[in-house]
């Protein structure tokens, strides 16, 4: 019977110790917690968005021509869906995203633990992997406990972010040891800092909005969702999804600059035509009640405040041309980006364990009989459950692998 480690209770290690263990493997898994899927928990929320109907390269980063896409396409979304209903997880789908039908991350992680058990795996928790090394055929992993030998190992260390969940990067030193080259990382789906003294005025604000990421004046990606506005800057889904292009950006001190469209509903080539009829249905409000029903009222109040046209009112043509000026400023407010929050707050690491030096099968192409999958690696993607589809892809195929 074929022995394999499996470095990391996370999704990706669940899924490729239950898929090697289906296959017939002895599988032991360490993991340095005290318990199972820590991060896992605190996914979508606490409801935990395991996968997307929408499963495309186009979500993800990964390089071109790699075997990663191969991996996401061979499992699918229904695939996801039927392994958790084996476990006895109901799904539900909220905008193409799947979750438990629960509402629950841990009912996720309470059945990959559950499924674990009944294949035999044997999880050792509270056990830190602190080096492997390998002679003629044969892992040794050490832990501060014991030293077990293995067949095969599978690296599922997570990568870099949200560091108290487990995953601070020190799988990426275990991978080194076997000669593996790790490209540098950056937080990604975190918060961005912005050099901006007005936004004490506008924090707390939560609103729809659409948001454009530009890195030396040219434009790189958009996204329109719920932006909030802080002390120090921007969060939210479309900040997060912008996160994943300038966090790099700004660590490499280019020119970084969001622009923040607050009345994403009125194109800007509408909005003077839509002004100019409406000035005639409400003539004589005020121009806060006319903003009142476009955009938050704390960002009314401040546009309002700094134009100072706190009191004017809707009477004149000329009226109407100023609140005009005044809503393209909000339909173009720019903020300039100075940092991120780092990996703390971060969901997911961009870069990891290069592609080039692993095969189609998440093997080693340097050392055989070392397996990667889930986040170790780099692949990242958007928000949606698309990251923890690649930990659950990757996982299979690693566990199926190793176990032949
Ligand atoms: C707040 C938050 C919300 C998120 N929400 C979503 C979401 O809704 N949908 C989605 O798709 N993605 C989401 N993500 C991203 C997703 O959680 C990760 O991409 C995914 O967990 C990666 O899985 P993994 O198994 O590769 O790594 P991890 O989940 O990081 O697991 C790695 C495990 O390895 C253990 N480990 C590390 N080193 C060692 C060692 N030396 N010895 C023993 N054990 C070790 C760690 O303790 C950890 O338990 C979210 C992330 C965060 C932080």
């Amino acid at each position: 019977m074929i022995k394999i480690a499996v470095i990391g209770a996370g999704p990706a290690g669940m899924m490729a110790a239950i898929t090697a263990a289906k296959a017939g493997a002895k599988v032991t898994v360490f993991e340095r917690n005290d318990i199972a899927g820590k991060k896992l928990l605190l996914t979508g929320n606490g409801k935990c968005n395991f996968t997307n109907v929408d499963i495309h390269a186009d979500y993800y980063s990964f390089q071109e021509d790699s075997f990663a896409d191969d991996i996401l396409n061979e499992l699918t979304y229904r695939d996801v869906c039927d392994v958790f209903m084996e476990m006895g997880v109901l799904s539900v789908e909220r905008k193409g995203g799947l979750y438990p039908f629960t509402g629950q991350a841990k009912t996720v992680v309470n059945a990959l633990v559950r499924a674990m058990e009944r294949l035999g795996v044997t999880l050792l928790t509270g056990s830190c992997v602190n080096s492997i090394t390998k002679q003629n055929n044969c892992f040794m992993v050490h832990t501060d406990k014991e030293n077990t030998e293995f067949d095969r190992v599978i690296l599922a260390c997570g990568g870099k972010a949200a560091p108290k969940t487990g995953s601070d990067g020190f799988g990426y030193r275990l991978a080194r040891g076997f000669g593996h080259t790790v490209s540098r990382t950056y937080p990604a789906l975190v918060q961005l800092i912005a050099d901006n003294p007005n936004l004490k005025n506008v924090a707390g604000v939560r609103c729809y909005a659409n948001a454009s990421a530009w890195i030396n004046g040219e434009k790189v990606v958009s996204d329109y969702g719920e932006l909030q506005l802080t002390e120090y800057g921007l969060s939210g889904i479309p900040v997060f999804h912008l996160s994943r292009y300038l966090s790099k950006a700004v660590e490499e001190k280019e020119n970084c600059i969001v622009k923040v469209d607050f009345v994403p509903q009125i194109r800007s080539d509408a909005l003077e035509g839509y002004v100019l009829e409406q000035q005639k249905v409400l003539s004589g409000c005020s121009f806060k009640a006319f903003l009142e029903g476009m955009v938050h009222d704390k960002l009314a109040d401040y546009f309002l405040k700094i134009k100072k046209q706190e009191s004017a009112f809707l009477s004149s043509e000329e009226d109407a041309r100023k609140l005009i000026c005044l809503l393209k400023e909000m339909k173009a407010w720019e903020f300039v980006i100075t940092g991120h929050k780092g990996f703390e707050n971060a969901q997911v690491t961009k870069g990891g364990v290069l592609l080039d030096e692993i095969d189609e099968n998440m093997q080693s192409k340097l050392t055989q009989g070392l397996y990667f999958a889930g986040e170790m690696v780099d692949v990242d993607a958007e928000c949606g459950g698309y990251n923890l589809h690649w930990a659950w892809a990757s996982g299979k195929k690693a566990g199926e692998e190793a176990a032949k």
